[in-house]
């Protein structure tokens, strides 16, 4: 209905198709994610929090902000979060609005050395509202030089200490950090927007621990939809919720919520040992899905699906019962099959896990894997 659009869209598209994009703060949303927030969620108004809004009609967008809510917490292990932010800049601008007065100190990494523009830039709300007190990184080394942060936050009493950059590319001593916050009174805030996907992966140093309060965009290696997020302890995230709204902002971006939503389901609600893996295999504790490692195994040979069942550590269950079982790739790599492939395979474990005592459901996974098999034939004459 609107060539002139269409045909932008059309050239974005291609754009991107033929273009290497290394630009550090983007990344390409999944199909489900670009689904999601093209729903009607995009039509209700729901200023509030799920149970209390300021509109009727809001019982579907409650579960729907809820589920995010709910996955973040499961993720990131934090004790609550606020999905609502319009943006990383919203989310930063939330905290500081939370827990700081015009005048007081914020002490962030300097702009120079990697830090974001709500860092405290002079040309931003952050540098314009609030003192800086900005850290940076040694001249010799360019790591960040906690010494000298040590010295500056003594000297400048911050109320909050901001960890977390733009273009700094190693890693953050959060530990550290939060002891230098704590000697000095302030808040420790991460900023994770760059890091929030490989933090999710287990794959970058985890800042929730370590932190009253973390922000992050949705749309970088966390690959959600354009927006913000907020995790923290129970008390903080009730005290920003107010902030965000109804300080700062309306009605929330319902469809946007919901896209959250998709980019935070992680593994089908696996949940891997130890948070990941750096090689070919990973031990998945089964607990979430309510199943043993004996059962797992049996019901997805019944599926097609050759696996052993592991012990995990800890393991409340006998070893001949366990709670866990162990993935490998080497065989499947070997017939060629690829990345979507896996998604393919671990939909549908799930699938098989979550619909155990369902002899019908089993038998169409089985179709589905005995066909999937097919198109990478073993023998190939
Ligand atoms: N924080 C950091 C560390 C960022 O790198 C960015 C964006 O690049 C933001 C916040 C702001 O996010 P947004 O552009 O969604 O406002």
């Amino acid at each position: 209905s609107d060539p002139a659009l269409f045909e932008l869209v059309q050239r974005e598209e291609s754009r991107q198709e033929d273009n290497l994009e290394l630009i550090a703060s983007e990344n390409i949303a999944s199909l489900a994610v670009r689904q999601a927030m093209e729903t009607v969620f995009t039509d209700k108004y729901a200023e509030g929090y799920p149970g209390k809004r300021y509109y009727g009609g809001c019982e579907v967008v409650d579960e729907v902000e809820k589920l995010p809510i709910e996955r973040l917490c499961q993720l990131y292990g934090c004790e609550a979060a606020n999905v609502q932010p319009h943006s990383g800049a919203s989310a930063n601008m939330a905290v500081y609005f939370t827990f700081l007065e015009p005048g007081d100190t914020l002490m962030a990494m300097n702009l120079a050395h990697g830090g974001h523009l709500t860092h405290g830039s002079p040309v931003n709300f952050s540098g314009k509202l609030y003192k800086i007190a900005a850290y940076g990184v040694d001249p010799e080394t360019e790591l960040i030089d906690y010494d000298e942060m040590h010295r500056i936050a003594l000297e400048s009493k911050p109320k909050i200490i901001v960890s977390g950059a733009t273009a700094y590319s190693r890693e953050f001593d959060f530990k550290r950090i939060k002891e230098i916050a704590d000697e000095v009174g302030a808040l420790h805030m991460c900023d994770m927007s760059h890091y929030s996907g490989l933090i999710a992966a287990g794959e970058y140093p985890d800042p929730v621990p370590h932190c009253q309060v973390v922000t992050s965009t949705t749309h970088k290696s966390i690959r959600g939809p354009r927006g913000g997020m907020i995790l923290g302890t129970a008390d903080a995230i009730k005290l920003i919720n107010k902030t965000v709204f109804p300080g700062l902002q309306g009605g929330p971006l319902c469809h946007v919520i919901a896209a959250k939503a998709v980019a935070f389901l992680t593994h089908e609600g696996f949940r891997i040992v130890s948070g990941g893996t750096d090689s070919h295999m990973m031990l998945v504790d089964l607990r979430p899905f309510g199943v043993t490692g004996k059962l797992a195994q049996e019901v997805l040979e019944h599926a097609n699906i050759t696996t052993n069942k592991n012990a995990i550590p800890n393991d409340p269950e006998s070893p001949f019962v366990t709670s866990g079982v162990r993935l490998g790739t080497p065989a499947v790599t070997t017939r060629g099959m690829v990345e979507a492939d896996m998604s393919f395979i671990a939909k549908s474990i799930a699938t098989v896990l979550r619909n155990h005592s369902d002899e019908g459901t089993l038998n169409k996974v089985k179709a589905e894997v005995t066909d999937l098999c097919r198109r990478y034939p073993i023998h190939k004459f």
